[in-house]
């Protein structure tokens, strides 16, 4: 959980996207969650199995999506604590910081995301705009060949994480602004309002973004967010 620290949002909120950071996600310590389903006038309860989590996804995205209101999330906390640092940039802030601990490792993702996120209320901005694409193996070693650089994650014996703003970076759009909307300096995976632009206007970039890494990689990049 402490891999999660500083996620803009409310606790009802959490299970419907499974948010995630730093190698961890929420559905690593729900146990169940508990909604209202108004057209029916009753409670519900979904055990974390019912709820279908998966990458940033849920049962409340799709089959349930506006139809319940998720009252209660109920969480289970090991009595051991479990670290998670496989990202190197948090390993060495935790041991800045004086050595493995929980509460390291919660200050260090603090510092980091502060350091490397606008916050909302100085600059109007969608959080992770794009998800990290799961592709074939064979695909992930054709894209090595040609970049070496590239962050890979392995997922399994077929599948490799990509990471979606390091395809964003390499495509040219880090820091990129057009008129009132562009992509975050620090961090091509946030796209940024800086006042006044429209749902519109952030789509339309949202699209070019994707053509671009398309074009580069023959990699489709997938929108995180809800879209209406
Ligand atoms: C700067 C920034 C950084 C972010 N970083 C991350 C990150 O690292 N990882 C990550 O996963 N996300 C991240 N996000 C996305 C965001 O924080 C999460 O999606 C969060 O869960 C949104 O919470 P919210 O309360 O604002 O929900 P909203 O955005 O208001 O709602 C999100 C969706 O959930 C539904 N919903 C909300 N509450 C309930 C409820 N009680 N019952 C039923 N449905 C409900 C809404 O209808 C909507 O479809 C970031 C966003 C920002 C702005």
């Amino acid at each position: 959980m402490e891999n999660l620290s500083w996620i803009p949002g409310s606790v009802g909120a959490a299970p419907v996207q499974n948010i995630g950071a730093y190698g961890t996600e929420a559905c690593c310590v729900i146990t169940a969650v508990e909604c209202y389903v108004p057209a029916e006038h009753r409670m519900m309860r979904l055990s974390a199995e019912a709820c279908c989590f998966g990458y940033r996804d849920s049962i409340f995205k799709r089959e349930l999506q506006g139809r319940v209101v998720i009252t209660a999330v109920e969480f289970a906390l090991s009595l051991k604590p479990l670290f998670h640092v496989r990202y190197g940039e948090l390993s060495r802030e935790v041991e800045q910081l004086g050595g493995m601990s929980l509460e390291h490792i919660r200050q260090a993702v603090i510092a980091i995301r502060k350091h490397k996120l606008p916050d909302p209320k100085q600059l109007g901005n969608t959080g992770s705009f794009f998800k990290n694409p799961v592709v074939s193996r064979a695909v992930a070693d054709a894209l090595t060949e040609r970049f070496p650089d590239m962050p890979r994650y392995e997922v399994s014996n077929e599948e490799v994480k990509l990471a979606a703003g390091w395809l964003i970076d390499q495509s040219g759009w880090r820091g990129r602004r057009e008129g009132k909307v562009g992509v975050h300096e620090s961090q091509a995976l946030v796209l940024v309002n800086y006042g006044g632009a429209t749902g519109a206007e952030v789509m339309a970039l949202a699209h070019r973004i994707q053509e671009a890494v398309a074009t580069q990689f023959g990699v489709q990049i997938e929108m995180e967010v809800n879209l209406r």
